[in-house]
Order: structure tokens, then C-alpha cells, then sequence
């Protein structure tokens, strides 16, 4: 039996999304720019495509952007913003130029910290990480704290990706309110300046949380700009958005100015040209998640239940990461006296693919930051392993991995 147990790191494609998408890459492959009959049929393919996903995250048609990764979508927000916020103050002069503040979380993905990081680097922002707690909730009095007229942007992600818990978005997006009302009402009506206006901005990375959670309208969690992923939600790799809150209406000229340039392509913001097939694919998995949410989410519930129940009379020492508030596809666990490496390296012999936390550190086995931050001692992070579950997946691969687990830990 092969078992796939990695959903949160890609997904296979749907079969009704291939379906959907594949004459594009034929008999449909025009050029969306082109101006022809041929070009015009892909035109209409995107356009459908993007007034589908704009419906179910309740934002404008033109405030979908597609980009070619959640990784892309990211940097586009937080560079695309320092841009315009340095081509605003190259009107200042030297003494009036600031350092402008991101407040992101130690949890973010790497595309959020490694392009802070990088900014750092030639003192293009200076950025506060917040810390989580045991359970891997950002710090919320620390946000209150560290909120400061300098801020333009805080990035939280919706879910994480190595233990799925649930960040607090609604409230975090309160706190923003709070403190960008608050900043008004201190200055003088005549003295705003249009920063003030502006400024902090507050995004969302909802990559985990797409498939799973319903709650994921930007206008009902408060967030001005939100980044999506296809594949790790069935639809194919390549094709991500950043979706941009329609209250901003014509206001997101102000705050972002494109990163990648060229042909002026998605309203000027990305330019290059469409990947047809992704955002038809995307488009599609996102009305199959509609459909197939509710009863994915119970499935997996029950996945989750049996798989940490099972664990723990099997090794009574095994830690559940996962905190109560985590999503239903997602299970961190640590089995200390193991290494994380060893762990995988057992299961894929027995073809059970899992991982150890994120994609992209696993390679790497780096220690998680993410558990660091959570606080946990190295034996629990050293010996975490991440098993993520899809639609494909059955109750009886649960009982396969349950079986295989004894073998596999007296194999020590
Ligand atoms: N953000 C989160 C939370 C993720 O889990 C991932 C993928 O692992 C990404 C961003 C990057 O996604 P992509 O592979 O589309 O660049």
C-alpha cells in the first residue's frame, strides 16, 4: 500500500480540475493578449475563471492577481509595498526619510521571513517577529506593543503550515483597526498626512487555510490583502493569487506598485503572460472546495481522532504539536527518542510519505523555527514528524499507518 500522507506540502491535482484544464494546454492555447478569436477563447477562460474565485473570497473581478506562487504572491505584497513607500519618500528630504516597520510572526513561511530578512539586510524596513505561544498563537499584547506610526505592514498567516494551528485573524485585524482609528483621532484632522491614511496595511498568507476553512472572505476577517496557493488545495503547482480587499478600491494604487514588470498583464500588477490552464484549474478546485468542504472537514476530523488516539497507545510518549485550535488536516507529532530524519526515512521505506515539517526545510531537516518558537525543548522538535491528510485519502490508510507504527518504532 503507498500511502500519501503529505497534503500540506502539494496535493495531487483533482481529476475533475485536470479534466477542466488540459484542452487549454491544445485545441484552447492561445495567448490571452492576443486579440484573435483564438486568444479571445483563453481571454474568456481567465475571465470566467477569476469572477469565480473573486465570488467566493467576496472581492472585485479586478482584485484577483494571479501570480505563479504563493512565494511570488508574498514577495509581491511585501516588496510591492516598500516600493511605493520609498518611491513616495524619495520626495522627502534626507532627515525626514524613516525606516518603515513590518510586524510579522516567528511562524511565517520562509516567504515571508526570508524576504523580510532580505529587506533587512539593506536597511529597506526594519521588522519585528512576534512571538507565539505554546500553542503557536501570535502574541497579541506584543502586536498591541509594537504597532508604531513607522508600521505599513503586518503579514500573520491564517494557518500554519508544520502544526495547522489557527491564528486569531478576526482579532488581529481588530487591533489594526484600533490603532489605525486611534492614530487619526491624536492628529489634528489637518494634519493627516496620507500615510497616516494608509498605513498599516494588514495581510494574510491563507495557503493552509484555503481548502479547510470557510470562514475566508477578506471583508469578514478584516484583512486588506490575502495570498492563495493552487497546489496544495487540487488544483495544479504554478498558479497562486493575491487577492486585494475591494474596500481598498482604487486606494491599493497608493500602497503597492508592481515587482514584476513587462506587458502590463492582471491590471498592470503582474505583468506576464496568464497561466490559462493553472487559473482554470485554480478556479475550479476552489468551486470544488465549495462543494466538498464540509464533508472533508468531518472526514478528517475523524482521520485526526483515530491517528492521535491510536499514536498515543502505541507510544504513550509521543507529544501531539498540533494544538486543539489547528486545522483538521494537519498532525505534528513528536516521538522523542527518534529523529525526525530517521522517522521519515522508516516510513518511506514502508511507502508512507510524511514529513517533517515544511517542504522546504525538510530537505534540509533543519530543526523547526516553528516549534522553536513554540517553545518546545530540541528532544520534541528534533523528533517531529508532520502527517497531512487530503481528499484522497481513506480510514484505511489510517489503520495501515496504525498497524505499521509498532514495526516501525521497535525498528529503533
Ligand atoms: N505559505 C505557506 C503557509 C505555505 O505552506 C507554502 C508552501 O509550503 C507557501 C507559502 C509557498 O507556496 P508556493 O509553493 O505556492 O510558493
Amino acid at each position: 500500500m503507498k500511502i500519501y500522507f503529505d497534503n500540506a506540502a502539494t496535493t495531487p491535482v483533482d481529476n475533475e480540475v485536470l479534466k477542466e484544464i488540459l484542452p487549454y494546454f491544445s485545441k484552447e492555447f492561445g495567448n490571452p493578449g492576443s486579440i484573435h478569436f483564438i486568444g479571445r477563447k483563453a481571454q474568456e477562460a481567465v475571465d470566467f475563471s477569476r469572477k469565480r474565485i473573486a465570488d467566493y473570497f467576496g472581492i472585485e473581478f479586478e482584485n484577483v492577481v494571479f501570480t505563479s506562487s504563493a512565494t511570488e504572491a508574498n514577495n509581491f505584497i511585501i516588496r510591492g509595498l516598500i516600493k511605493k513607500f520609498e518611491f513616495d519618500n524619495q520626495k522627502l528630504k534626507e532627515s525626514e526619510k524613516i525606516v518603515p516597520n513590518i510586524i510579522v510572526s516567528k511562524i511565517e513561511h520562509e516567504s515571508i521571513l526570508e524576504t523580510c530578512r532580505d529587506l533587512e539586510k539593506f536597511n529597506r524596513a526594519l521588522v519585528t517577529y512576534l512571538d507565539v505561544d505554546k500553542n503557536g498563537i501570535v502574541d497579541l499584547k506584543q502586536l498591541k506593543n509594537s504597532l508604531r506610526k513607522e508600521t505599513i505592514l503586518i503579514s500573520i498567516m491564517n494557518v500554519n503550515n508544520e502544526t495547522g494551528v489557527i491564528e486569531p485573524i478576526k482579532e488581529i485585524s481588530k487591533i489594526i483597526k484600533e490603532f489605525k482609528e486611534s492614530k487619526l483621532q491624536i492628529k489634528n484632522q489637518n494634519k493627516y498626512s496620507l500615510n497616516d491614511l494608509k498605513y498599516p496595511v494588514f495581510h494574510t498568507d491563507a495557503v493552509q487555510a484555503l481548502n479547510i476553512l470557510k470562514e475566508i472572505k477578506l471583508i469578514d476577517l478584516g484583512v486588506d490583502f490575502m495570498t492563495i496557493s493552487g497546489h496544495k488545495s487540487y488544483a495544479p503547482k504554478g498558479i497562486a493569487a493575491l487577492l486585494i480587499n475591494s474596500n481598498l478600491r482604487d486606494f491599493k494604487q497608493e500602497l503597492i506598485m508592481p515587482i514584476i514588470t513587462g506587458g502590463g498583464q492582471e491590471f498592470g500588477w503582474r505583468s506576464s503572460t496568464e497561466n490559462v490552464g493553472g487559473i482554470i484549474g485554480l478556479a475550479k478546485a476552489i468551486e470544488l472546495i465549495e462543494i466538498s468542504q464540509a464533508k472533508e472537514n468531518i472526514k478528517f476530523q475523524n482521520f485526526k481522532k483515530i491517528l492521535k488516539e491510536g499514536i498515543l497507545k502505541i507510544y504513550p510518549k509521543a507529544v501531539i504539536n498540533s494544538p486543539l485550535n489547528s486545522i483538521s488536516s494537519i498532525l505534528n507529532v513528536s516521538f522523542p527518542n527518534f529523529t525526525s530524519e530517521e522517522l521519515i526515512y522508516k516510513f518511506d521505506k514502508e511507502e508512507i510519505a510524511i514529513s517533517a515539517g515544511s517542504a522546504c526545510s525538510a530537505k534540509a531537516l533543519k530543526p523547526s523555527y516553528v516549534l522553536k518558537a513554540m517553545n518546545l525543548t530540541d528532544k520534541i522538535i528534533n523528533s517531529a514528524i508532520r502527517i497531512s491528510f487530503g481528499k484522497q485519502n481513506s480510514i484505511s490508510e489510517i489503520n495501515y499507518f496504525l498497524t505499521k507504527l509498532p514495526e516501525i518504532l521497535n525498528k529503533n
